[in-house]
């Protein structure tokens, strides 16, 4: 099978080096990919926010399976074009990537379903959003509508620091249109954790669960960022909450979804909080998350290849989603200035001397030496498995130690919140 990985992130290399070792894959495409993918891909760049060009890309190279990682294509509408050309895409259409690109869609879906989310209301005004935050007080949570790569979220501590939000998303339109409606929530307490799942359409497969570290400073401090390490599984989904996860969440969305005539194929991410109350939904992500990929998938013990055909196919075997015992953690290196800005043209050091782990490349490229440097604000992610938790983070922090960079960042407690589940 030929295969396209859509994407040139850490996710889509963790994506492609697990597709890499599946038996059914014969060639494996990434549109662009990036140098370290093309160690073990065929690269083919593009622009990725070019969907028509994308999807004659992968007729012209005759793909049998298209994967798609990031949520732009996703929500622009990649699958649909790709789907009427006859091509089998692992990845929503665009009705179902609403989902994730708007969130006043996901939240007036669960709340006609009964799913359990933080309470909110939708403002297209500033003033009576303002009403609405003296009146309910803070914390409260401000949400531009539409994507904004992570920053269109604001958890506020103060009244103040909510109207300012609503400011800066709706007069200021810091997040463009994105910001043009918002959606104001009540401050769920409790431990965050993901849980993505394989969908086929009609089957819906929960991976293992991970905890991703969104702040960019350990104790979970400071500005958010993409995503600065994860681990997998994560203790804090016991076997219990998972099966209420699905009851509760996962069964139903896709159920809801398919009431309301829209199919959801891929891989549906729920962001969750697990509050006194049980699991409640803080966010879908229509598509992997990264970095929880890097951690998730190297504990496949199944067929990746094969499982995404079926899903895409819309026969998966929930058989088929078999995973290895023990636990994984990645660790995001990132380059100076991260998150607000980035480095690029830091040599990187020490790659070759990781031989315990696996470094999935984020943020990289070979200069004409042909050695790595940096070239974005998340870098690498060094990932490590291993039987215990404890001991994949301890590998996956001997990873780190041979890498050097200028600038470089990373956490230090990536996994400690897991670990304290063992020791309590
Ligand atoms: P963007 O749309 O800008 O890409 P995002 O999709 O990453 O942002 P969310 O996941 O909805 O945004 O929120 C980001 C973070 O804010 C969450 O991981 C969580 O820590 C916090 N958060 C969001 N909603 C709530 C809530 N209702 N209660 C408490 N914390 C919340």
């Amino acid at each position: 099978m030929r295969i396209a990985v859509i994407g040139s992130g850490g996710r889509e290399h963790a994506i492609v080096y697990t597709l890499a070792q599946s038996t059914v894959v014969e060639q494996l495409y990434a549109f662009p990919g990036n140098d370290a993918i093309g160690e073990i891909a065929t690269c083919v760049p593009v622009d990725i926010g070019e969907i028509e060009k994308v999807a004659d890309l992968c007729v012209e190279y005759q793909i049998d399976l298209v994967v798609i990682g990031p949520e732009a294509p996703l929500t622009n509408g990649l699958a649909d074009l790709c789907r009427a050309r006859g091509l089998l895409v692992f990845g929503p259409n665009k009705a179902a990537a609403r989902l994730e690109g708007s969130k006043i869609f996901a939240k007036e879906l669960m709340a006609k379903y009964h799913i359990p989310t933080a309470s909110y209301a939708v403002f297209s005004e500033a003033a009576p959003a303002k009403d609405y935050i003296r009146k309910k007080g803070a914390p409260i949570v401000i949400k531009a509508d539409g994507l904004a790569a992570g920053k269109g979220v604001v958890v506020a501590r103060t009244v103040e620091e909510a109207l300012r939000a609503v400011d800066t998303m709706m007069k200021e339109r810091r997040f463009g249109t994105s910001g043009g409606r918002i959606v104001i929530e009540e401050c769920m307490e409790g431990e965050e954790v993901s849980v993505l799942a394989f969908v086929d359409g009609t089957h819906i497969v929960p991976m293992v669960s991970a905890q991703d570290h969104k702040r960019i400073f350990d104790g979970d401090k400071g500005p958010n960022t993409g995503g600065m390490g994860a681990y997998a599984p994560a203790p804090v989904m016991t076997e219990a909450l998972l099966k209420e996860t699905e009851e509760t969440i996962l069964f139903p969305i896709i159920r809801a979804l398919q009431t309301e005539g829209i199919s959801y194929n891929g891989c549906l991410y729920a962001g969750l909080m697990i509050t006194d109350g049980g699991p409640k939904v803080v966010e879908f992500n229509c598509r992997f998350g990264d970095p929880e990929t890097q951690a998730i998938l190297p504990l496949l013990a199944g067929d990746l290849g094969k499982i995404m055909y079926d899903c895409a196919a819309g026969h998966l075997s929930p058989q088929d989603v078999i995973w290895h015992e023990g636990a994984s953690c990645c660790v995001i290196m990132a380059s100076q200035g991260y998150p607000q800005t980035s480095h690029k043209g830091d040599r990187i050091e020490g790659l070759e001397a990781v031989t315990e782990g696996i470094v999935f490349h984020s943020g990289t490229k070979k200069n004409a030496a042909q050695d790595y440097e940096t070239a974005g604000g998340r870098v690498l992610g060094v990932t490590a498995r291993a039987h215990t938790l404890e001991e994949a983070v301890q590998k996956a922090y001997a990873g780190i130690a041979h890498i050097h960079f200028d600038g470089n960042s990373f956490r230090h407690d990536i996994g400690a919140k897991g670990l304290s589940h063992y020791k309590n």
